[in-house]
């Protein structure tokens, strides 16, 4: 009993660290993000809020059937030395020289693949192709959503270094599941134009960076004020025993984070919305309630498929694990 006890936890925590902000955090980042929209284009965006909400999670499922996925949602600031990091040239041609792409690759590449996303997207204005704004629409607000996560900027992503494993999904999950309906102003005001891009978002990289050894510090502090089993609330769920941080803990936690993770996904939905803003600016605001290929075809249909069911497989595999 005790063995598969054991097995369980550490199944459920290895498990929720896969994702990014959570899925409930990406979906509700990028609903609210359409709210901060000029008319012109609400007016697209506002009919097509579901899938916005739906596809904001398409990159977590896509790294269960493309390898190269995996490193688009983070960055090891810490493996180029100390903040501000300036051995890392923010250019991509200028670092891949230095570090070699593969390297590069290796340690993560956020803020470079959120500018390939922002060209996509721009040409996908210009092109006023409907479905493809959608689509990189959702996206894009996934990655900038994750670049906004101080654990996403470093190599001791999940407290694995410092024995506090699970420490990723507590506070990009389980603090804004528990409090973000109820406690969370989502009031953020309107999109804006952002003149660069990419130093935008290295800018919040490198907060992120910065944030990176509170969010663990605190953590750390606060374990030595809570016994084991006031830290943790073993919750039943579709007959498995799955081990949560409790909510005092996760109260307390956030509390000593003075607003961090509430901060962190108000600032996420000003850059998304900011973001799609820019990249239809800059392509010349065409009207967006007259596009063109306004359907996917059977072949995107077909992958958004093989997505949803390599994820729901890998999804079920480790719940029969936790389950049995
Ligand atoms: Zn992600």
């Amino acid at each position: 009993m005790l063995t598969k006890l054991l097995l369980t936890v550490l199944l459920a925590l290895t498990h929720n660290s896969l994702f990014c902000w959570g899925f409930f955090a990406h979906r509700k980042i990028n609903q609210v993000a359409v709210f901060l929209l000029p008319p012109g284009m609400m007016v697209l965006y506002k009919p097509y809020l579901d899938f916005l909400e739906e596809h904001a999670v398409d990159p977590d499922k896509r790294r269960y059937v493309v390898p190269a996925e995996a490193p688009r949602h983070y960055i090891d600031m810490d493996h180029y030395g100390k903040y501000p990091y300036s051995a890392l040239p923010h250019s991509w041609h200028e670092a891949v020289e230095k570090f070699g792409e593969d390297s590069l690759v290796a340690h993560g590449i956020v803020p470079w693949w959120i500018n390939i996303m922002m060209e996509r997207l721009t040409k996908a204005f210009r092109d006023r192709d409907q479905t493809r704004i959608l689509k990189f629409s959702a996206e894009i607000g996934h990655y900038i959503a994750d670049a906004h996560v101080p654990l996403h900027t470093s190599s001791n992503h999940n407290g694995q270094l410092s024995g506090q494993l699970g420490i990723h999904a507590f506070w990009e999950s389980r603090i804004p599941e528990l409090l973000a309906d109820q406690s969370y102003d989502f009031f953020i005001g309107k999109a804006q134009y952002i003149d660069h891009p990419s130093v935008f978002i290295w800018d919040r990289v490198l907060e992120s960076a910065a944030a990176s050894d509170t969010v663990l510090k605190i953590e750390k502090q606060l374990s030595l004020k809570f016994r084991p089993d006031q830290k943790f609330a073993f919750e039943n769920r579709n007959g498995a025993v799955l081990r949560q941080y409790s909510s005092a803990y996760t109260l307390a936690y956030s509390k000593r984070l003075k607003g961090m993770v509430e901060r962190r996904m108000r600032q996420a939905i000003f850059a998304i919305a900011s973001f799609w803003f820019t990249a239809w600016t800059n392509a010349g605001q065409p009207d967006l309630s007259a596009l063109q290929n306004r359907n996917f075809n059977e072949l995107e249909l077909k992958e958004f498929e093989r997505m949803n069911t390599a994820w729901a497989k890998a999804n079920s595999s480790a719940k029969d694990a936790e389950g049995h």
